[in-house]
Protein backbone atom coordinates (compact mmCIF):
# COMPACT_ATOMS: atom_id res chain seq x y z
CA UNK A 1 0.00 0.00 0.00
CA UNK A 2 1.13 3.71 -0.21
CA UNK A 3 -1.18 4.47 3.05
CA UNK A 4 0.28 4.48 6.29
CA UNK A 5 -2.06 4.30 8.90
CA UNK A 6 -1.76 6.12 12.84
CA UNK A 7 -3.77 6.85 16.02
CA UNK A 8 -3.43 10.86 16.73
CA UNK A 9 -5.84 12.30 19.40
CA UNK A 10 -5.75 15.92 18.41
CA UNK A 11 -7.74 15.54 14.82
CA UNK A 12 -7.64 18.88 12.99
CA UNK A 13 -11.37 19.94 12.70
CA UNK A 14 -10.59 20.97 9.23
CA UNK A 15 -9.61 17.98 7.66
CA UNK A 16 -12.34 15.77 9.14
CA UNK A 17 -15.59 18.15 9.59
CA UNK A 18 -17.47 14.72 10.66
CA UNK A 19 -15.76 14.18 13.91
CA UNK A 20 -16.38 16.61 17.13
CA UNK A 21 -12.72 17.68 17.50
CA UNK A 22 -13.68 18.23 21.67
CA UNK A 23 -14.09 14.30 22.38
CA UNK A 24 -12.73 11.90 19.51
CA UNK A 25 -9.74 10.06 18.60
CA UNK A 26 -9.35 9.81 14.91
CA UNK A 27 -7.50 7.06 13.20
CA UNK A 28 -5.72 8.84 10.17
CA UNK A 29 -3.65 7.46 6.96
CA UNK A 30 -1.58 9.15 5.19
CA UNK A 31 -1.46 9.28 1.22
CA UNK A 32 2.12 8.96 -0.47
CA UNK A 33 3.66 10.08 -3.79
CA UNK A 34 3.90 7.08 -5.77
CA UNK A 35 7.57 9.01 -7.34
CA UNK A 36 9.14 9.58 -4.57
CA UNK A 37 7.53 7.93 -0.92
CA UNK A 38 7.04 11.18 0.28
CA UNK A 39 3.77 12.35 2.43
CA UNK A 40 1.50 14.23 0.38
CA UNK A 41 -0.97 14.49 3.05
CA UNK A 42 -2.69 13.13 6.04
CA UNK A 43 -6.51 12.31 6.25
CA UNK A 44 -8.99 10.75 8.56
CA UNK A 45 -10.09 6.66 8.33
CA UNK A 46 -14.03 7.37 8.62
CA UNK A 47 -16.03 5.28 10.21
CA UNK A 48 -19.14 3.99 10.01
CA UNK A 49 -21.08 6.62 12.59
CA UNK A 50 -18.89 9.20 10.45
CA UNK A 51 -20.08 7.53 7.11
CA UNK A 52 -23.88 7.39 8.15
CA UNK A 53 -23.44 11.21 9.57
CA UNK A 54 -22.39 12.62 6.41
CA UNK A 55 -25.50 10.79 4.71
CA UNK A 56 -27.43 12.11 7.25
CA UNK A 57 -26.31 15.52 6.92
CA UNK A 58 -27.11 14.87 3.08
CA UNK A 59 -30.55 13.87 3.28
CA UNK A 60 -31.07 17.15 5.23
CA UNK A 61 -30.13 19.03 2.17
CA UNK A 62 -31.46 17.01 -0.82
CA UNK A 63 -34.92 18.96 -0.15
CA UNK A 64 -32.83 22.19 -0.88
CA UNK A 65 -30.67 21.03 -3.83
CA UNK A 66 -33.38 19.51 -5.68
CA UNK A 67 -35.98 22.48 -5.15
CA UNK A 68 -33.54 25.09 -6.71
CA UNK A 69 -34.86 23.23 -10.18
CA UNK A 70 -32.60 22.43 -13.18
CA UNK A 71 -31.85 26.44 -13.68
CA UNK A 72 -30.62 27.06 -10.12
CA UNK A 73 -28.50 23.97 -10.06
CA UNK A 74 -26.82 24.62 -13.45
CA UNK A 75 -26.06 28.14 -12.17
CA UNK A 76 -23.92 26.40 -9.18
CA UNK A 77 -22.70 23.85 -11.05
CA UNK A 78 -21.84 26.46 -13.46
CA UNK A 79 -19.37 28.59 -10.51
CA UNK A 80 -18.21 25.41 -9.68
CA UNK A 81 -16.65 24.54 -13.24
CA UNK A 82 -15.56 28.45 -13.10
CA UNK A 83 -13.57 27.37 -9.74
CA UNK A 84 -11.98 24.28 -10.99
CA UNK A 85 -10.98 25.99 -13.92
CA UNK A 86 -9.07 28.81 -12.15
CA UNK A 87 -7.57 26.39 -9.58
CA UNK A 88 -6.47 23.91 -12.00
CA UNK A 89 -2.98 23.73 -11.91
CA UNK A 90 -3.22 23.43 -8.07
CA UNK A 91 -5.46 20.19 -8.43
CA UNK A 92 -3.25 19.08 -11.34
CA UNK A 93 -0.83 19.10 -8.33
CA UNK A 94 -2.60 17.76 -6.33
CA UNK A 95 -3.22 14.69 -8.93
CA UNK A 96 0.43 14.66 -9.99
CA UNK A 97 1.36 14.03 -6.59
CA UNK A 98 -1.11 11.37 -5.25
CA UNK A 99 -0.84 9.38 -8.67
CA UNK A 100 2.56 10.28 -9.94
CA UNK A 101 1.73 11.08 -13.51
CA UNK A 102 3.23 13.94 -15.39
CA UNK A 103 1.21 17.17 -15.17
CA UNK A 104 0.19 16.82 -18.80
CA UNK A 105 -1.74 13.92 -18.12
CA UNK A 106 -3.31 15.29 -15.48
CA UNK A 107 -4.49 18.30 -16.79
CA UNK A 108 -5.96 16.32 -19.58
CA UNK A 109 -8.23 14.63 -17.23
CA UNK A 110 -9.39 17.59 -15.50
CA UNK A 111 -10.24 18.81 -18.81
CA UNK A 112 -12.77 16.00 -19.52
CA UNK A 113 -13.69 16.52 -16.06
CA UNK A 114 -14.55 19.96 -16.85
CA UNK A 115 -16.50 18.95 -20.07
CA UNK A 116 -18.17 16.53 -18.26
CA UNK A 117 -19.66 19.00 -15.54
CA UNK A 118 -20.69 21.62 -18.27
CA UNK A 119 -22.50 19.17 -20.17
CA UNK A 120 -24.27 17.86 -17.24
CA UNK A 121 -25.30 20.49 -15.93
CA UNK A 122 -26.42 22.27 -19.09
CA UNK A 123 -28.56 19.05 -20.65
CA UNK A 124 -30.37 17.80 -17.41
CA UNK A 125 -33.43 19.82 -17.81
CA UNK A 126 -33.59 18.78 -21.45
CA UNK A 127 -32.81 15.14 -20.91
CA UNK A 128 -35.03 14.66 -17.60
CA UNK A 129 -37.50 17.26 -17.58
CA UNK A 130 -41.45 16.19 -18.02
CA UNK A 131 -42.02 15.57 -21.13
CA UNK A 132 -45.70 14.51 -22.55
CA UNK A 133 -46.15 11.16 -24.49
CA UNK A 134 -49.24 9.83 -26.27
CA UNK A 135 -51.61 7.77 -24.26
CA UNK A 136 -52.13 5.19 -26.78
CA UNK A 137 -55.88 4.46 -28.08
CA UNK A 138 -57.02 2.24 -25.30
CA UNK A 139 -56.70 4.98 -22.84
CA UNK A 140 -56.92 8.42 -25.68
CA UNK A 141 -58.80 10.06 -22.44
CA UNK A 142 -55.59 10.09 -20.45
CA UNK A 143 -53.19 12.97 -20.84
CA UNK A 144 -49.19 10.99 -20.19
CA UNK A 145 -46.32 12.11 -19.18
CA UNK A 146 -43.18 11.55 -17.55
CA UNK A 147 -40.18 13.20 -15.80
CA UNK A 148 -37.04 11.88 -14.21
CA UNK A 149 -36.50 12.67 -10.47
CA UNK A 150 -33.45 12.56 -8.20
CA UNK A 151 -33.09 9.44 -6.13
CA UNK A 152 -32.19 11.83 -3.36
CA UNK A 153 -28.60 10.93 -1.76
CA UNK A 154 -25.88 9.35 -4.10
CA UNK A 155 -22.78 7.69 -2.49
CA UNK A 156 -19.69 7.24 -5.04
CA UNK A 157 -17.01 5.27 -4.71
CA UNK A 158 -13.75 6.26 -7.00
CA UNK A 159 -10.57 4.60 -7.91
CA UNK A 160 -7.15 6.37 -8.18
CA UNK A 161 -6.18 5.82 -11.48
CA UNK A 162 -8.15 8.91 -12.49
CA UNK A 163 -9.34 10.35 -9.46
CA UNK A 164 -10.89 13.66 -10.89
CA UNK A 165 -12.29 12.52 -14.31
CA UNK A 166 -13.73 9.12 -13.13
CA UNK A 167 -15.29 9.91 -9.74
CA UNK A 168 -17.14 13.08 -12.19
CA UNK A 169 -18.65 10.95 -14.36
CA UNK A 170 -20.81 10.13 -11.73
CA UNK A 171 -20.79 13.31 -9.43
CA UNK A 172 -21.55 15.66 -11.95
CA UNK A 173 -24.52 13.60 -13.48
CA UNK A 174 -25.51 12.77 -9.81
CA UNK A 175 -25.28 16.41 -8.90
CA UNK A 176 -26.86 17.79 -11.69
CA UNK A 177 -29.99 15.42 -11.72
CA UNK A 178 -30.95 16.45 -8.62
CA UNK A 179 -29.12 14.62 -5.73
CA UNK A 180 -26.53 15.46 -2.83
CA UNK A 181 -23.41 13.23 -2.98
CA UNK A 182 -21.03 11.46 -0.57
CA UNK A 183 -18.10 10.50 -2.11
CA UNK A 184 -15.48 7.91 -1.06
CA UNK A 185 -11.82 8.91 -2.73
CA UNK A 186 -9.42 5.95 -3.33
CA UNK A 187 -7.21 5.90 -0.01
CA UNK A 188 -4.50 6.52 -2.77
CA UNK A 189 -6.37 9.43 -3.85
CA UNK A 190 -7.86 11.34 -0.62
CA UNK A 191 -6.60 14.89 -1.45
CA UNK A 192 -7.81 15.16 -4.64
CA UNK A 193 -11.74 13.88 -3.18
CA UNK A 194 -11.36 16.99 -0.75
CA UNK A 195 -10.18 19.00 -2.90
CA UNK A 196 -12.78 18.66 -4.91
CA UNK A 197 -15.25 19.00 -2.24
CA UNK A 198 -13.30 22.17 -0.83
CA UNK A 199 -13.79 23.64 -4.20
CA UNK A 200 -17.69 23.06 -4.31
CA UNK A 201 -18.06 24.66 -0.94
CA UNK A 202 -16.57 27.40 -2.04
CA UNK A 203 -20.03 28.41 -4.47
CA UNK A 204 -22.82 26.66 -2.02
CA UNK A 205 -20.97 28.06 1.66
CA UNK A 206 -22.72 25.12 4.54
CA UNK A 207 -24.49 23.56 2.16
CA UNK A 208 -23.50 19.85 2.74
CA UNK A 209 -23.94 18.88 -1.49
CA UNK A 210 -20.44 16.92 -1.73
CA UNK A 211 -19.41 15.24 0.95
CA UNK A 212 -15.63 13.37 1.13
CA UNK A 213 -15.30 10.29 3.58
CA UNK A 214 -11.98 9.27 3.36
CA UNK A 215 -10.25 5.91 4.24
CA UNK A 216 -9.80 2.05 3.27
CA UNK A 217 -12.37 -0.58 1.77
CA UNK A 218 -14.43 -0.71 5.18
CA UNK A 219 -15.06 2.68 4.87
CA UNK A 220 -16.57 2.06 1.18
CA UNK A 221 -18.23 -0.67 2.68
CA UNK A 222 -19.86 1.59 5.41
CA UNK A 223 -21.06 4.15 2.54
CA UNK A 224 -22.78 0.59 0.49
CA UNK A 225 -24.43 0.23 3.70
CA UNK A 226 -25.41 4.17 4.93
CA UNK A 227 -29.00 4.14 3.36
CA UNK A 228 -27.80 5.84 0.33
CA UNK A 229 -30.40 5.82 -1.98
CA UNK A 230 -27.96 4.83 -4.79
CA UNK A 231 -24.35 3.30 -5.25
CA UNK A 232 -21.88 4.56 -8.01
CA UNK A 233 -19.27 2.13 -7.78
CA UNK A 234 -16.00 2.56 -9.80
CA UNK A 235 -13.25 -0.29 -9.27
CA UNK A 236 -12.11 -3.61 -10.09
CA UNK A 237 -13.90 -6.27 -10.91
CA UNK A 238 -13.54 -7.96 -7.59
CA UNK A 239 -13.88 -5.07 -5.28
CA UNK A 240 -17.27 -4.72 -7.27
CA UNK A 241 -18.90 -7.97 -6.75
CA UNK A 242 -17.96 -7.28 -2.92
CA UNK A 243 -19.70 -4.08 -3.08
CA UNK A 244 -23.01 -5.15 -4.88
CA UNK A 245 -22.83 -7.83 -2.25
CA UNK A 246 -22.99 -5.50 0.54
CA UNK A 247 -25.43 -3.11 -1.35
CA UNK A 248 -27.69 -6.51 -1.41
CA UNK A 249 -28.37 -6.03 2.38
CA UNK A 250 -30.58 -3.10 1.89
CA UNK A 251 -31.51 -3.82 -1.75
CA UNK A 252 -29.49 -0.50 -2.55
CA UNK A 253 -29.39 -0.27 -6.05
CA UNK A 254 -25.66 0.44 -8.03
CA UNK A 255 -24.03 1.21 -10.90
CA UNK A 256 -21.01 -1.23 -11.59
CA UNK A 257 -17.66 0.33 -13.29
CA UNK A 258 -15.34 -2.01 -13.58
CA UNK A 259 -12.03 -3.42 -14.57
CA UNK A 260 -11.23 -3.83 -18.35
CA UNK A 261 -9.20 -6.12 -20.90
CA UNK A 262 -9.57 -3.70 -24.31
CA UNK A 263 -8.75 -5.10 -27.19
CA UNK A 264 -7.48 -2.75 -30.76
CA UNK A 265 -8.38 -4.64 -33.73
CA UNK A 266 -5.83 -3.26 -37.16
CA UNK A 267 -7.73 -4.09 -40.77
CA UNK A 268 -5.48 -4.70 -43.90
CA UNK A 269 -6.59 -1.50 -45.07
CA UNK A 270 -5.70 0.58 -41.87
CA UNK A 271 -3.45 3.57 -41.39
CA UNK A 272 -0.81 1.68 -39.85
CA UNK A 273 1.19 4.55 -38.42
CA UNK A 274 -1.67 6.16 -37.04
CA UNK A 275 -2.40 2.80 -35.72
CA UNK A 276 0.57 1.93 -33.85
CA UNK A 277 0.98 6.09 -32.30
CA UNK A 278 -2.53 5.17 -31.14
CA UNK A 279 -1.64 1.64 -29.74
CA UNK A 280 1.31 2.85 -28.39
CA UNK A 281 -0.62 5.79 -26.41
CA UNK A 282 -3.30 3.67 -25.08
CA UNK A 283 -1.45 0.65 -23.84
CA UNK A 284 1.23 3.40 -22.23
CA UNK A 285 -0.37 6.23 -21.20
CA UNK A 286 -0.79 6.76 -17.84
CA UNK A 287 1.47 3.83 -16.87
CA UNK A 288 -1.36 1.90 -18.78
CA UNK A 289 -2.98 2.30 -15.42
CA UNK A 290 -6.64 2.68 -17.84
CA UNK A 291 -9.58 0.84 -17.52
CA UNK A 292 -10.23 1.62 -21.10
CA UNK A 293 -6.91 0.98 -21.82
CA UNK A 294 -5.93 -0.71 -24.95
CA UNK A 295 -3.85 -4.01 -23.40
CA UNK A 296 -4.41 -6.31 -26.34
CA UNK A 297 -3.86 -5.87 -30.41
CA UNK A 298 -4.91 -8.12 -33.07
CA UNK A 299 -3.84 -7.35 -35.91
CA UNK A 300 -4.80 -8.87 -40.03
CA UNK A 301 -1.87 -11.38 -41.09
CA UNK A 302 -1.16 -8.95 -43.85
CA UNK A 303 0.71 -5.89 -41.97
CA UNK A 304 1.15 -7.39 -38.59
CA UNK A 305 4.69 -7.23 -38.74
CA UNK A 306 5.36 -4.07 -39.99
CA UNK A 307 2.78 -2.88 -37.59
CA UNK A 308 4.35 -4.51 -34.83
CA UNK A 309 7.93 -2.80 -36.36
CA UNK A 310 6.15 0.65 -36.01
CA UNK A 311 5.03 -0.17 -32.24
CA UNK A 312 8.14 -1.19 -31.20
CA UNK A 313 9.70 1.94 -32.32
CA UNK A 314 7.09 4.24 -31.32
CA UNK A 315 7.46 2.31 -27.08
CA UNK A 316 11.23 2.64 -27.58
CA UNK A 317 10.46 6.77 -27.77
CA UNK A 318 8.32 6.35 -24.46
CA UNK A 319 10.24 6.17 -20.77
CA UNK A 320 8.31 5.82 -17.28
CA UNK A 321 10.35 8.25 -14.64
CA UNK A 322 10.29 11.64 -12.84
CA UNK A 323 12.62 13.52 -15.44
CA UNK A 324 11.56 16.23 -17.63
CA UNK A 325 11.38 13.42 -21.01
CA UNK A 326 9.68 11.31 -18.83
CA UNK A 327 5.78 10.44 -20.35
CA UNK A 328 4.76 8.44 -18.34
CA UNK A 329 5.36 8.16 -14.44
CA UNK A 330 5.40 5.40 -11.90
CA UNK A 331 2.88 2.59 -10.98
CA UNK A 332 0.32 4.53 -8.28
CA UNK A 333 -0.27 1.32 -6.69
CA UNK A 334 2.92 -0.67 -5.36
CA UNK A 335 0.67 -3.42 -5.05
CA UNK A 336 -0.10 -3.62 -8.84
CA UNK A 337 3.71 -4.43 -10.06
CA UNK A 338 3.46 -7.86 -8.66
CA UNK A 339 0.79 -8.03 -11.18
CA UNK A 340 2.41 -6.77 -13.91
CA UNK A 341 5.38 -8.98 -13.21
CA UNK A 342 3.35 -11.91 -13.05
CA UNK A 343 1.78 -11.33 -16.07
CA UNK A 344 4.70 -10.67 -18.14
CA UNK A 345 6.83 -13.39 -16.58
CA UNK A 346 3.63 -16.16 -17.33
CA UNK A 347 4.01 -14.40 -21.22
CA UNK A 348 7.39 -15.19 -21.42
CA UNK A 349 7.46 -18.52 -20.20
CA UNK A 350 4.75 -19.86 -22.41
CA UNK A 351 6.22 -19.24 -26.15
CA UNK A 352 5.82 -15.53 -25.54
CA UNK A 353 8.66 -12.60 -26.62
CA UNK A 354 9.75 -9.48 -25.65
CA UNK A 355 10.09 -6.98 -28.45
CA UNK A 356 10.77 -3.94 -26.72
CA UNK A 357 11.14 -4.52 -22.81
CA UNK A 358 10.18 -7.98 -20.66
CA UNK A 359 11.02 -8.72 -17.24
CA UNK A 360 13.86 -6.72 -16.98
CA UNK A 361 11.21 -3.76 -17.02
CA UNK A 362 9.68 -4.21 -14.12
CA UNK A 363 11.68 -2.26 -11.67
CA UNK A 364 10.79 -0.73 -8.23
CA UNK A 365 8.40 2.16 -8.82
CA UNK A 366 8.36 2.05 -12.57
CA UNK A 367 7.95 -0.63 -15.28
CA UNK A 368 8.89 0.51 -18.49
CA UNK A 369 6.90 -0.06 -22.04
CA UNK A 370 6.59 -3.66 -22.77
CA UNK A 371 5.35 -5.04 -26.09
CA UNK A 372 4.84 -8.91 -26.58
CA UNK A 373 4.04 -11.29 -29.20
CA UNK A 374 3.17 -14.69 -29.73
CA UNK A 375 1.87 -15.20 -26.36
CA UNK A 376 -0.60 -17.65 -25.50
CA UNK A 377 -4.35 -16.91 -25.69
CA UNK A 378 -5.07 -18.32 -22.36
CA UNK A 379 -2.11 -17.14 -20.58
CA UNK A 380 -2.99 -14.39 -17.98
CA UNK A 381 -1.00 -11.28 -19.80
CA UNK A 382 -4.26 -11.88 -22.44
CA UNK A 383 -7.33 -13.15 -20.19
CA UNK A 384 -6.86 -11.17 -16.86
CA UNK A 385 -6.31 -7.09 -16.56
CA UNK A 386 -2.90 -5.97 -16.40
CA UNK A 387 -3.29 -2.18 -15.57
CA UNK A 388 0.65 -1.88 -16.52
CA UNK A 389 2.49 0.17 -19.53
CA UNK A 390 2.42 -3.39 -21.17
CA UNK A 391 0.32 -4.89 -24.39
CA UNK A 392 0.15 -8.23 -26.55
CA UNK A 393 0.13 -8.16 -30.18
CA UNK A 394 -1.65 -10.96 -31.76
CA UNK A 395 -1.44 -11.82 -35.69
CA UNK A 396 -5.14 -13.11 -37.00
CA UNK A 397 -6.39 -14.13 -40.03
CA UNK A 398 -9.38 -11.93 -40.72
CA UNK A 399 -11.56 -9.40 -38.93
CA UNK A 400 -13.63 -12.60 -38.24
CA UNK A 401 -11.21 -13.95 -36.23
CA UNK A 402 -10.25 -11.33 -34.57
CA UNK A 403 -13.95 -10.24 -33.38
CA UNK A 404 -14.46 -13.78 -31.92
CA UNK A 405 -11.00 -13.35 -29.74
CA UNK A 406 -12.14 -10.04 -28.93
CA UNK A 407 -15.27 -11.56 -27.65
CA UNK A 408 -13.86 -14.64 -25.98
CA UNK A 409 -12.58 -12.58 -23.01
CA UNK A 410 -14.50 -12.27 -19.98
CA UNK A 411 -14.65 -7.98 -19.80
CA UNK A 412 -16.62 -5.97 -22.14
CA UNK A 413 -15.51 -2.15 -21.64
CA UNK A 414 -14.34 -0.28 -24.38
CA UNK A 415 -12.42 -1.74 -27.63
CA UNK A 416 -10.66 0.46 -31.03
CA UNK A 417 -10.44 -0.62 -34.59
CA UNK A 418 -8.33 0.89 -37.13
CA UNK A 419 -9.63 0.46 -40.61
CA UNK A 420 -10.39 2.11 -43.52
CA UNK A 421 -13.90 0.80 -44.76
CA UNK A 422 -15.40 -1.63 -42.13
CA UNK A 423 -15.44 0.23 -38.79
CA UNK A 424 -19.25 0.20 -38.14
CA UNK A 425 -20.20 -3.09 -38.89
CA UNK A 426 -16.71 -4.56 -36.65
CA UNK A 427 -17.74 -2.31 -33.99
CA UNK A 428 -21.40 -3.70 -33.77
CA UNK A 429 -19.94 -6.73 -33.55
CA UNK A 430 -18.17 -6.24 -30.46
CA UNK A 431 -19.30 -7.32 -27.16
CA UNK A 432 -17.88 -3.89 -25.33
CA UNK A 433 -20.00 -0.95 -24.23
CA UNK A 434 -17.85 1.39 -25.90
CA UNK A 435 -16.05 1.24 -29.28
CA UNK A 436 -13.63 3.75 -31.11
CA UNK A 437 -13.17 3.67 -34.90
CA UNK A 438 -9.78 5.37 -35.96
CA UNK A 439 -8.85 6.23 -32.15
CA UNK A 440 -8.91 4.75 -29.09
CA UNK A 441 -10.72 5.87 -25.73
CA UNK A 442 -12.37 8.62 -27.43
CA UNK A 443 -15.43 7.65 -26.31
CA UNK A 444 -14.77 8.57 -22.99
CA UNK A 445 -14.19 12.27 -23.84
CA UNK A 446 -17.72 12.78 -25.77
CA UNK A 447 -20.23 13.84 -22.43
CA UNK A 448 -23.27 12.64 -25.02
CA UNK A 449 -21.93 9.32 -24.94
CA UNK A 450 -22.78 6.61 -22.35
CA UNK A 451 -20.30 4.88 -20.90
CA UNK A 452 -19.73 1.67 -18.96
CA UNK A 453 -19.08 -2.09 -19.91
CA UNK A 454 -20.52 -5.05 -20.19
CA UNK A 455 -19.94 -8.66 -18.70
CA UNK A 456 -16.91 -8.64 -16.00
CA UNK A 457 -16.95 -4.51 -16.65
CA UNK A 458 -19.73 -4.15 -14.88
CA UNK A 459 -23.38 -2.79 -15.89
CA UNK A 460 -24.87 0.61 -15.40
CA UNK A 461 -23.89 3.88 -17.55
CA UNK A 462 -22.53 6.98 -16.42
CA UNK A 463 -21.82 10.13 -19.23
CA UNK A 464 -24.44 11.81 -21.80
CA UNK A 465 -28.38 11.14 -20.95
CA UNK A 466 -28.22 7.39 -19.89
CA UNK A 467 -25.51 8.87 -17.51
CA UNK A 468 -28.05 11.75 -16.22
CA UNK A 469 -30.96 9.05 -16.03
CA UNK A 470 -28.93 6.82 -14.60
CA UNK A 471 -29.05 8.69 -11.14
CA UNK A 472 -33.04 9.24 -11.27
CA UNK A 473 -36.20 7.24 -11.38
CA UNK A 474 -38.88 7.33 -13.83
CA UNK A 475 -41.91 9.04 -12.80
CA UNK A 476 -44.97 8.06 -15.02
CA UNK A 477 -48.07 10.29 -14.37
CA UNK A 478 -51.46 10.33 -16.26
CA UNK A 479 -54.04 12.75 -15.92
CA UNK A 480 -57.42 12.02 -17.23
CA UNK A 481 -58.46 14.76 -19.46
CA UNK A 482 -62.17 13.63 -20.51
CA UNK A 483 -64.31 10.72 -18.90
CA UNK A 484 -63.65 8.00 -21.37
CA UNK A 485 -66.83 7.01 -23.71
CA UNK A 486 -65.87 3.23 -23.28
CA UNK A 487 -64.48 3.04 -19.74
CA UNK A 488 -62.31 -0.11 -18.90
CA UNK A 489 -61.47 0.20 -15.41
CA UNK A 490 -64.91 0.19 -13.72
CA UNK A 491 -66.64 -2.49 -12.27
CA UNK A 492 -69.77 -1.19 -14.45
CA UNK A 493 -67.74 -2.69 -17.56
CA UNK A 494 -70.77 -4.32 -19.46
CA UNK A 495 -70.20 -7.68 -22.03
CA UNK A 496 -70.78 -5.21 -24.77
CA UNK A 497 -68.27 -3.10 -24.25
CA UNK A 498 -66.16 -6.07 -23.80
CA UNK A 499 -66.91 -7.07 -26.89
CA UNK A 500 -66.22 -3.57 -28.88
CA UNK A 501 -62.73 -4.05 -27.31
CA UNK A 502 -62.55 -7.50 -29.09
CA UNK A 503 -63.31 -5.55 -31.81
CA UNK A 504 -60.87 -2.89 -31.77
CA UNK A 505 -58.02 -4.86 -30.96
CA UNK A 506 -58.92 -7.07 -33.83
CA UNK A 507 -58.82 -3.94 -35.58
CA UNK A 508 -55.55 -2.79 -34.64
CA UNK A 509 -53.17 -5.83 -34.20
CA UNK A 510 -55.43 -8.83 -35.47
CA UNK A 511 -53.50 -7.89 -39.05
CA UNK A 512 -50.24 -9.02 -37.85
CA UNK A 513 -50.05 -12.38 -38.38
CA UNK A 514 -51.52 -11.80 -42.09
CA UNK A 515 -48.08 -9.57 -43.21
CA UNK A 516 -46.00 -11.48 -45.82
CA UNK A 517 -43.42 -13.25 -43.96
CA UNK A 518 -39.79 -11.68 -43.58
CA UNK A 519 -37.48 -13.78 -45.63
CA UNK A 520 -35.43 -16.48 -44.11
CA UNK A 521 -31.61 -15.91 -43.09
CA UNK A 522 -28.89 -18.47 -42.83
CA UNK A 523 -28.86 -19.48 -39.01
CA UNK A 524 -25.50 -18.48 -38.44
CA UNK A 525 -26.11 -14.45 -39.09
CA UNK A 526 -29.38 -14.78 -36.85
CA UNK A 527 -26.77 -15.67 -34.33
CA UNK A 528 -23.66 -13.89 -35.35
CA UNK A 529 -26.30 -10.80 -34.86
CA UNK A 530 -27.10 -12.22 -31.65
CA UNK A 531 -23.70 -12.14 -30.40
CA UNK A 532 -22.98 -8.26 -31.82
P1 LIG B 1 -10.44 -1.01 -6.08
O1 LIG B 1 -11.55 -1.90 -6.48
O2 LIG B 1 -9.33 -1.57 -5.31
O3 LIG B 1 -10.99 0.22 -5.21
C1 LIG B 1 -11.98 1.10 -5.68
C2 LIG B 1 -12.63 1.80 -4.51
O4 LIG B 1 -13.39 0.86 -3.77
C3 LIG B 1 -11.66 2.43 -3.53
O5 LIG B 1 -12.16 3.68 -3.12
C4 LIG B 1 -11.67 1.44 -2.38
O6 LIG B 1 -11.34 2.00 -1.13
C5 LIG B 1 -13.11 1.00 -2.40
N1 LIG B 1 -13.37 -0.30 -1.74
C6 LIG B 1 -12.50 -1.31 -1.52
N2 LIG B 1 -13.14 -2.34 -0.91
C7 LIG B 1 -14.42 -1.95 -0.74
C8 LIG B 1 -15.57 -2.58 -0.19
N3 LIG B 1 -15.52 -3.82 0.31
N4 LIG B 1 -16.74 -1.91 -0.19
C9 LIG B 1 -16.82 -0.67 -0.72
N5 LIG B 1 -15.75 -0.01 -1.25
C10 LIG B 1 -14.57 -0.66 -1.28
O7 LIG B 1 -9.94 -0.33 -7.44
P2 LIG B 1 -8.71 0.64 -7.64
O8 LIG B 1 -7.46 -0.15 -7.50
O9 LIG B 1 -8.88 1.85 -6.82
O10 LIG B 1 -8.89 1.07 -9.17
C11 LIG B 1 -8.42 0.32 -10.25
C12 LIG B 1 -9.54 -0.47 -10.88
O11 LIG B 1 -10.59 0.40 -11.25
C13 LIG B 1 -9.12 -1.16 -12.17
O12 LIG B 1 -9.66 -2.46 -12.21
C14 LIG B 1 -9.74 -0.29 -13.25
O13 LIG B 1 -10.00 -0.97 -14.45
C15 LIG B 1 -11.00 0.12 -12.58
N6 LIG B 1 -11.54 1.34 -13.19
C16 LIG B 1 -12.68 1.22 -13.93
C17 LIG B 1 -13.19 2.35 -14.56
C18 LIG B 1 -14.46 2.27 -15.37
O14 LIG B 1 -15.03 3.31 -15.63
N7 LIG B 1 -14.93 1.10 -15.76
C19 LIG B 1 -12.53 3.58 -14.43
C20 LIG B 1 -11.37 3.65 -13.69
C21 LIG B 1 -10.89 2.52 -13.07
Amino acid sequence: MTTRTSDQTTPDPAADPTTDPATASVKTFESINPATGDVVGTHPVHGEADVHAAVERARATADWWAGLGFDGRQEVLTQWRGVITRRLAQLCDVVHQETGKPHGDAQLECALAIDHLAWAGSHAAKVLGRKRVSPGLLLANQAASVEYLPLGVVGVIGPWNYPVFTPMGSIAYALAAGNTVVFKPSELTPGVGTWLADSLREVVGDHDLLQVVTGYGETGAALCRAGVDKIAFTGSTATGKRVMATCAETLTPVVIEAGGKDALLVDEDADLDAAADAAAWGAFANAGQTCAGVERVYVHERVHDRFVDLLAAKARTVHAGVDVDAKIGPMTMPGQLDVVRRHVADALARGGRAVVGGNEAVGDRFVQPTVLVEVPEDSEAVTEETFGPTVTVRRVRDMDEAVELTNAGKYGLGSAIFTAKRGDDLARRLRTGMTSINSVISFAGVPTLPFGGVGDSGFGRIHGPDGLREFTFAKAVTRQRFKAPLNLTTFDRTPEQDTMVATLLLALHGRASQLPKLPRRPLETIRGRRRG
